[in-house]
């Protein structure tokens, strides 16, 4: 153990041991995200399953980005939407506020988010993801939204892809803002 280390790394580094309990990163990724995909962990749906390890070939981004960063979110169904945890400074909302606004009650999800809600039609319109939809008409939105995240050509186009619901999110959030603040 090198004692020079500054606290907070080796707090850190003990830390990510103890979850990763003496195993490497991608033994542990193997062993419990696989598990928890199979007692059907929601936060975990969207992951890509990893047969044993070394198997790269899911992970498109493995970079530190943020992007990155916004697909694991989408991944995991935890883009701070309100419906998990509040939106700091809100109370937490499960149904979609734009859409409750218009008087129509709909749960919120990154689903809802970027293919369901009509409310933010003229955004799936400008971004994409309406276009996306009537490609794949027939499909469930659930479906939709899992290829969406994973049948992008290159680096490139799944780029755009987070780009465009990222900005949707902040459509979205902004919305919700403008609608409390009203009231
Ligand atoms: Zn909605």
């Amino acid at each position: 153990m090198n004692s020079n280390k500054p606290f907070g790394y080796r707090q850190r580094d003990q830390k990510l041991e103890r979850i990763l309990r003496g195993e490497d990163l991608e033994t542990w990724y193997v062993n419990d995200i696989n598990n928890r995909k199979q007692i059907n962990d929601y936060s975990c749906r969207f992951l890509p399953e990893k047969l044993y390890p070394g198997l790269d070939n899911q992970l498109a981004i493995t970079s530190y980005t943020e992007e990155a960063k916004i697909l694991a979110e989408f991944m995991t169904m935890n883009s701070g939407l309100g419906n998990r945890s509040p939106i700091k400074g809100y109370k937490q909302h499960k149904l979609c506020q734009v859409c409750q606004k218009a008087g129509q009650n709909n749960r919120i999800n990154e689903i809802h988010l970027l293919f369901e809600c009509v409310s933010l039609k003229p955004a799936h319109i400008k971004y994409g993801t309406q276009a996306y939809k009537q490609k794949n008409a027939g499909t469930d939105s659930q479906s939709i939204y899992k290829k969406y995240w994973s049948d992008y050509k290159d680096e490139n186009d799944l780029n755009e892809r987070i780009k465009s619901a990222d900005t949707i999110r902040n459509i979205y959030l902004d919305l919700v803002k403008r609608i409390h603040n009203r009231n």
